[in-house]
């Protein structure tokens, strides 16, 4: 992390002048559509601590939408990034073949739950990756149907827009969008309307037996925690009875693990803290360490059904991509980060609770380095988005880089880099409660 000081230092208003100059000059050449948390300009980045331009430090919470995992500048990725980029930039994978892809590939189906014979594709994007899943799954049933739940996130391309469930910013003006996907709930225990497992798996398995044809669907794809959904953790036990259904029924189970995955919520991957063997897991986000790669790994039998040809993209397993993805996945395995996602967890998560005590936080709730809480109107469930991004507001001016999300845009959300110092952590979670306190009196 090339020797930036692990301390939350502010120095200036933030977002600071010198970062506000930048915006006004990204407002004239960059479209509006791009969203924007925290219009400060970044210098330099690294373990748990972001630079901006105007010197200040802030402490960093959500480790660029869960990519970050073992921070922006880990010494093994930049490495292995240089000698790559000195050795040859670009072959493209279907022209002229290079180790790191394979690497890469054996390691996510050594890494993957279940010792079952498998292979991996690498793609760029978490989006692309889900996009690549539901074709091989279509090729290997021969059935349309992609079945997808209520707070899913999947990405933004034509196909993953039409799996994703929220429609503002997300779908808004951008249909018409793709046929055969259809949404079912989740086992939601905070909002329902299935809060309990067995009932959602009965609407699940009512729907797809009286709706959609259960001999029609190709997969089923779901994310073990909904992220952008607002970090839902399904009700104990929904998930296997939904892979199970699928087994009985000849149906791809899906993982979406794409935020969830590679050590976030104290596991390797988050479907295992039920036990859960899935068909197919797609993974993007720290799979890179902060470089574009994505991967699906799936059953042997099921990812070479797909013709030869079928499978690709100019860009997919980028050979730098690959590279930092092998350094990631050193830090990750020989720092045991899946632990220190679970130490994170216990560290942070009972503070968090203390908070639930305040009307206005109406759920905590959240795995290993993957923590959210739920504002709303006092005491109810009606969602207060104002209130969440209040707090985020404070904590950003006060140094801490937090990230709200959510269906009703009501959740903030913890995703710090498994790396980071516990004394930064403590010192960020301090700043959260207070900014939660002053914003929820
Ligand atoms: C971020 C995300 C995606 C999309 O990944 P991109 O790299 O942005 O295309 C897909 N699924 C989940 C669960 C995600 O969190």
């Amino acid at each position: 992390m090339t020797g930036i000081e692990q301390r939350r230092i502010v120095r200036t208003e933030i977002p600071g002048p010198l970062s506000r100059e930048r915006h006004a000059r990204r407002q004239r050449e960059v479209p509006a559509g791009f969203g924007i948390t925290l219009p400060i300009f970044v210098e330099r980045a690294g373990g748990g601590i972001v630079v901006d331009v105007d010197g200040n430090h802030l402490v960093d919470l959500g480790c660029g939408i869960a990519v970050t995992s073992v921070g922006a500048s880990d010494p093994r990725v930049v490495e292995r990034v240089r000698e790559q980029a000195g050795l040859f930039t670009h072959t493209c994978f279907m022209v002229t073949e290079y180790d790191g892809f394979v690497d890469v590939a054996a390691a996510l189906n050594r890494l993957t739950p279940g010792d079952h014979e498998k292979r991996t594709a690498l793609f760029s994007t978490g989006a692309e990756a889900v996009e690549n899943a539901v074709k091989i799954s279509r090729a290997y049933t021969g059935r349309p149907a992609v079945v997808v739940f209520d707070h899913a996130y999947h990405g933004r391309t034509s196909l993953t827009m039409a799996m994703t469930a929220k429609q503002m910013p997300y779908k808004h003006t951008f249909g018409p969008f793709s046929p055969e996907i259809h949404r079912v709930p989740t086992a939601d225990p905070f909002r329902g309307p299935y809060a309990d497992a067995e009932e959602a798996f009965a609407r699940f398995a009512d729907v797809l037996r009286t709706q959609i044809g259960v001999d029609r669907v190709a997969a089923v794809v779901a994310e073990p925690i909904a992220g952008e959904g607002g970090f839902v953790v399904p009700a104990l036990g929904f998930l296997p009875r939904v892979a199970e259904f699928c087994r009985e029924n000849g149906i791809v189970f899906v993982a979406d693990e794409v935020q969830t995955g590679l050590a976030r919520t104290g596991t390797m991957f988050a479907v295992e803290h039920e036990g859960i063997v899935p068909d197919v897991v797609c993974t993007a986000k720290a799979l890179g360490g902060g470089l574009p790669l994505s991967a699906v790994t799936g059953r042997a039998e099921i990812m070479d059904s797909v013709h030869v040809g079928g499978l690709g993209g100019t860009y997919a397993g980028n050979p730098i991509a690959c590279a930092a993805a092998l350094g990631a996945l050193e830090t990750i395995e020989r720092d045991n980060l899946a632990a220190r996602a679970a130490e994170i967890g216990a560290r942070v998560l009972p503070r968090l609770h203390e908070l639930a005590e305040l009307p206005a936080v109406g759920d905590v709730r959240g795995r290993g380095a993957m923590l959210a809480l739920e504002f709303v109107e006092a005491g109810g469930t009606t969602p207060a988005p104002a209130m969440a991004a209040a707090v985020a507001r404070y904590c950003h001016e006060h140094g801490v880089l937090v990230l709200t999300c959510g269906t009703y845009s009501n959740v903030i959300r913890l995703l710090p880099p498994l790396v980071i110092d516990f004394t930064l952590l403590d010192d960020a979670v301090d700043v959260l409660v207070e900014a939660v306190h002053k914003v929820a009196a």
